[in-house]
Protein backbone atom coordinates (compact mmCIF):
# COMPACT_ATOMS: atom_id res chain seq x y z
CA UNK A 1 0.00 0.00 0.00
CA UNK A 2 0.71 3.46 -0.52
CA UNK A 3 2.92 4.94 2.43
CA UNK A 4 1.00 8.00 3.88
CA UNK A 5 2.19 9.82 6.83
CA UNK A 6 0.36 11.27 9.78
CA UNK A 7 1.26 13.78 12.48
CA UNK A 8 0.50 12.86 16.07
CA UNK A 9 -2.96 14.44 15.68
CA UNK A 10 -3.60 12.07 12.72
CA UNK A 11 -3.60 14.50 10.06
CA UNK A 12 -2.17 13.91 7.14
CA UNK A 13 0.95 15.26 5.84
CA UNK A 14 1.55 13.42 2.66
CA UNK A 15 0.32 14.93 -0.28
CA UNK A 16 -1.83 14.23 -3.27
CA UNK A 17 -0.18 13.07 -6.38
CA UNK A 18 -2.39 14.82 -8.59
CA UNK A 19 -3.50 18.61 -6.67
CA UNK A 20 0.56 18.79 -4.34
CA UNK A 21 -2.41 19.40 -1.58
CA UNK A 22 -2.00 17.72 1.70
CA UNK A 23 -4.52 15.11 1.72
CA UNK A 24 -7.90 15.10 3.45
CA UNK A 25 -10.15 12.24 3.84
CA UNK A 26 -11.85 10.46 1.39
CA UNK A 27 -8.59 9.00 0.03
CA UNK A 28 -7.82 7.07 -2.85
CA UNK A 29 -4.75 4.50 -2.13
CA UNK A 30 -3.46 2.10 -4.07
CA UNK A 31 -0.66 -0.70 -4.00
CA UNK A 32 2.07 -0.72 -6.62
CA UNK A 33 1.35 -1.86 -10.17
CA UNK A 34 2.43 -1.39 -13.64
CA UNK A 35 1.12 1.53 -15.16
CA UNK A 36 2.41 4.21 -18.23
CA UNK A 37 1.49 7.15 -15.75
CA UNK A 38 3.78 6.70 -12.38
CA UNK A 39 1.20 7.29 -9.80
CA UNK A 40 0.63 3.85 -8.68
CA UNK A 41 1.68 3.09 -5.06
CA UNK A 42 1.02 7.03 -4.20
CA UNK A 43 -2.65 8.28 -2.88
CA UNK A 44 -5.02 10.94 -3.83
CA UNK A 45 -7.86 12.75 -2.63
CA UNK A 46 -11.00 10.89 -4.02
CA UNK A 47 -12.30 14.13 -5.57
CA UNK A 48 -9.01 14.20 -7.33
CA UNK A 49 -9.14 10.91 -8.54
CA UNK A 50 -12.85 11.56 -9.79
CA UNK A 51 -12.07 14.20 -11.91
CA UNK A 52 -8.81 13.12 -13.15
CA UNK A 53 -8.58 12.44 -16.81
CA UNK A 54 -6.91 9.44 -16.48
CA UNK A 55 -9.18 8.18 -14.12
CA UNK A 56 -10.71 4.94 -16.45
CA UNK A 57 -7.60 3.94 -17.93
CA UNK A 58 -5.76 3.62 -14.42
CA UNK A 59 -8.68 2.50 -13.34
CA UNK A 60 -8.69 -0.51 -15.49
CA UNK A 61 -5.44 -1.47 -15.04
CA UNK A 62 -6.10 -1.82 -11.47
CA UNK A 63 -8.93 -3.32 -12.03
CA UNK A 64 -7.18 -5.84 -14.07
CA UNK A 65 -3.84 -6.17 -11.58
CA UNK A 66 -6.35 -7.07 -8.77
CA UNK A 67 -8.21 -9.46 -10.83
CA UNK A 68 -5.00 -11.29 -12.06
CA UNK A 69 -3.59 -11.39 -8.25
CA UNK A 70 -6.45 -12.91 -7.09
CA UNK A 71 -6.26 -15.37 -10.07
CA UNK A 72 -3.12 -15.87 -9.13
CA UNK A 73 -3.71 -16.79 -5.12
CA UNK A 74 -4.66 -20.07 -4.13
CA UNK A 75 -6.20 -18.95 -1.06
CA UNK A 76 -8.45 -17.38 -3.19
CA UNK A 77 -10.93 -17.80 -5.63
CA UNK A 78 -12.83 -15.85 -8.10
CA UNK A 79 -16.70 -16.23 -7.61
CA UNK A 80 -17.95 -13.89 -10.11
CA UNK A 81 -16.05 -11.68 -12.90
CA UNK A 82 -17.92 -9.45 -15.36
CA UNK A 83 -16.99 -6.78 -17.23
CA UNK A 84 -18.03 -3.88 -14.28
CA UNK A 85 -17.07 -6.33 -11.42
CA UNK A 86 -14.90 -8.97 -9.99
CA UNK A 87 -16.11 -11.03 -6.69
CA UNK A 88 -12.92 -13.03 -4.99
CA UNK A 89 -13.41 -15.11 -1.67
CA UNK A 90 -10.73 -16.02 0.51
CA UNK A 91 -10.84 -19.24 1.58
CA UNK A 92 -8.67 -19.05 4.87
CA UNK A 93 -9.71 -15.49 5.76
CA UNK A 94 -13.51 -15.82 4.95
CA UNK A 95 -13.35 -12.64 3.47
CA UNK A 96 -15.33 -11.60 0.38
CA UNK A 97 -13.42 -8.86 -2.10
CA UNK A 98 -15.62 -7.15 -4.05
CA UNK A 99 -13.39 -4.68 -7.07
CA UNK A 100 -14.99 -2.20 -9.10
CA UNK A 101 -13.75 -1.39 -12.94
CA UNK A 102 -15.15 2.01 -12.59
CA UNK A 103 -12.66 2.84 -9.78
CA UNK A 104 -10.06 0.11 -9.37
CA UNK A 105 -11.09 0.38 -5.59
CA UNK A 106 -12.57 -2.53 -3.76
CA UNK A 107 -14.07 -3.48 -0.54
CA UNK A 108 -14.02 -6.45 1.32
CA UNK A 109 -16.71 -7.97 3.83
CA UNK A 110 -16.17 -10.61 6.33
CA UNK A 111 -18.10 -14.11 5.12
CA UNK A 112 -20.42 -13.51 8.02
CA UNK A 113 -21.56 -10.02 7.08
CA UNK A 114 -21.65 -10.29 3.35
CA UNK A 115 -25.96 -11.44 3.33
CA UNK A 116 -26.31 -7.99 5.99
CA UNK A 117 -23.51 -6.29 3.33
CA UNK A 118 -25.71 -6.74 0.36
CA UNK A 119 -28.89 -5.98 2.22
CA UNK A 120 -28.15 -2.15 3.26
CA UNK A 121 -24.61 -1.98 5.07
CA UNK A 122 -22.99 -1.65 1.75
CA UNK A 123 -24.39 1.82 1.48
CA UNK A 124 -21.71 2.77 4.42
CA UNK A 125 -18.96 1.76 2.57
CA UNK A 126 -18.65 4.08 -0.47
CA UNK A 127 -16.24 7.16 0.01
CA UNK A 128 -17.59 8.58 -3.58
CA UNK A 129 -20.91 8.65 -5.56
CA UNK A 130 -18.78 6.80 -8.35
CA UNK A 131 -18.42 3.80 -6.00
CA UNK A 132 -21.65 4.06 -4.75
CA UNK A 133 -23.18 4.34 -8.39
CA UNK A 134 -21.20 1.37 -9.20
CA UNK A 135 -21.93 -0.62 -6.40
CA UNK A 136 -25.44 0.00 -7.26
CA UNK A 137 -25.41 -0.56 -10.34
CA UNK A 138 -24.27 -4.54 -9.40
CA UNK A 139 -26.24 -5.05 -6.62
CA UNK A 140 -28.82 -7.92 -8.02
CA UNK A 141 -25.23 -9.54 -9.60
CA UNK A 142 -23.73 -9.76 -6.59
CA UNK A 143 -26.83 -11.08 -4.48
CA UNK A 144 -26.39 -14.31 -6.73
CA UNK A 145 -23.25 -14.89 -5.83
CA UNK A 146 -23.01 -17.78 -3.30
CA UNK A 147 -20.61 -17.79 -0.88
ZN1 LIG B 1 -5.80 16.27 -4.49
Amino acid sequence: MALISVDEANEYLTECILCNQRLSDPIYAMSAFEEPWGYSDAAMHWDCFASWELRQEFANLYFQEQVDWFNGNSYWKILKRTEDICVAYGKAAKQVEVILRQSGSSFRVSKEKWDKWLENEWMANPNHEIERAALKQSLSLLKTVKI
